[in-house]
């Protein structure tokens, strides 16, 4: 009997696994042993002590992106950190206007977000970004107007990598009287993040994205009388009005210590990705016809070094994909019954359809292993060149 063998993992920008440190502290807040209590409980002991735990994890999360702890919002992810922002703060600032900006390379927590807020009447501007996957404040200043709110521009794009300047970007907002919220879900412990010195007003944060757990994130909302959020979730009034519901002491626990962690060793998870991006592409140089649509090779930093989105010409992605069954990793496509529909990031950047299709995106983190690499390269060489062997003619 042979045993199973686990797919080398290549796609932590879908979601990283939680550091066992983080896990370890979970595990603390659910048994009846345990500090298991309702953290919203006045009336005993065990709840305070609940409440504690939570501040504690409130603290270590605003100390990774330079915030008072009394400026983080609970909530489940992302997803709803994002929906807070865009539906929470359009719906609470009506009398400022009711434009917003953002860009059609987002993720689909912002896309569908700001899709849903034009059917309620609001109006939304979609900027476009260059080859590179970044949107130049000059192009924000372009499409400021009188009514726009709010400016919603991603830190990290979750397909390439792409890095935007989210500091000249939130000045022109500012300009313009609109505020500004960033997606810095792919963001946290890859650039160095600083409410306050980079001028943000609302941040939306994941767990699972920096190896804590899934199902809990945080959206910053600046301490500011401008920076006005509407609840979209209502019960109890948790979250200082914004966000109701238990909190899930758990969760939140390992979401404060993974980000803990990601500040004790920020530097350390770097230099290793570093070292095993360059060693993935120093693999793939023997391999012709393969493009980068991360944008890499300058001396400015305009992408993180942990995600590599990959166009292996005349190779068919789902078939790759099929082919690398033993590697873990994503296409931005979107499976339909009748056909495949290329990344929209990809085509968003101009990516030709024909490449977008052929296009892989590989990411590494803090458990990727040299000998992972090493071992996905021999996979990746083998699979392209098996793909691009042209059939075999009929004998006659
Ligand atoms: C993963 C991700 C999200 C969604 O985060 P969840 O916590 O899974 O809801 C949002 N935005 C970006 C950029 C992401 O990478």
């Amino acid at each position: 009997m042979t045993t199973p063998t686990l797919p080398i993992y290549l796609d932590y920008a879908a979601t990283a696994p939680a550091d066992a440190r983080v896990v370890e502290v979970m595990q603390r807040y659910l048994t009846v042993d345990q500090l298991f209590a309702n953290p919203a409980s006045r009336s005993h002991m065990l709840g305070w002590q609940a409440e504690q735990v939570i501040e504690q994890a409130r603290r270590q999360v605003a100390d990774a992106i330079g915030a008072d702890p009394r400026e983080i919002v609970w909530t489940s992810g992302a997803t709803e950190a994002d929906n807070l922002a865009l539906i929470g703060f359009m719906r609470a600032n009506r009398e400022r206007g009711l434009h917003l900006v953002t860009s059609t390379i987002e993720h689909k927590a912002i896309v569908d977000t700001a899709h849903a807020l034009e059917k309620e009447g609001f109006e939304i501007t979609w900027l476009t970004p260059g080859q590179d996957g970044r949107i130049e404040p000059e192009q924000l200043r372009a499409a400021m107007r009188d009514d726009t709110a709010l400016v919603s521009l991603m830190a990290v794009n979750n397909e390439l990598g792409s890095i935007n300047d989210i500091s000249a970007l939130a000045a022109v907002a500012h300009e313009f009287g609109a505020a500004f919220h960033t997606d810095a879900a792919q963001a946290v412990g890859r650039i160095p993040l600083d409410v306050v010195a980079q001028q943000i007003d609302l941040m939306s944060l994941s767990g699972h994205k920096t190896y804590g757990p899934k199902g809990v994130g945080a959206l910053y909302v600046k301490r500011h009388p401008d920076i006005r959020v509407e609840a979209l979730i209502h019960g109890g009034g948790h979250e200082r009005g914004m966000r109701s519901g238990t909190l899930p002491t758990h969760q939140i626990a390992g979401m404060g210590e993974a980000f803990a962690l990601m500040q004790q060793q920020y530097d350390e998870d770097n230099v290793h990705i570093m070292g095993l991006q360059q060693r993935f592409l120093r693999g793939l140089e023997g391999l012709d016809g393969v493009f980068s649509n991360t944008p890499l090779n300058d001396t400015e930093k305009r992408a993180v070094p942990n995600i590599l989105n990959l166009a292996f010409e005349g190779v068919d992605g789902e078939s790759l994909l099929m082919a690398l069954r033993d590697v873990a990793v994503s296409t931005g496509s979107a499976c339909n019954s009748a056909s495949v529909d290329p990344s929209y990031v990809l085509l968003g950047i101009g990516t030709p359809r024909s490449l977008a299709l052929s296009s892989l995106r590989f990411s590494f983190g803090r458990f990727t292993t040299e000998a992972d690499i090493d071992h996905a390269l021999t996979l990746i060489r083998h699979a392209v060149s098996g793909l691009r062997t042209p059939p075999r003619q009929a004998a006659d």
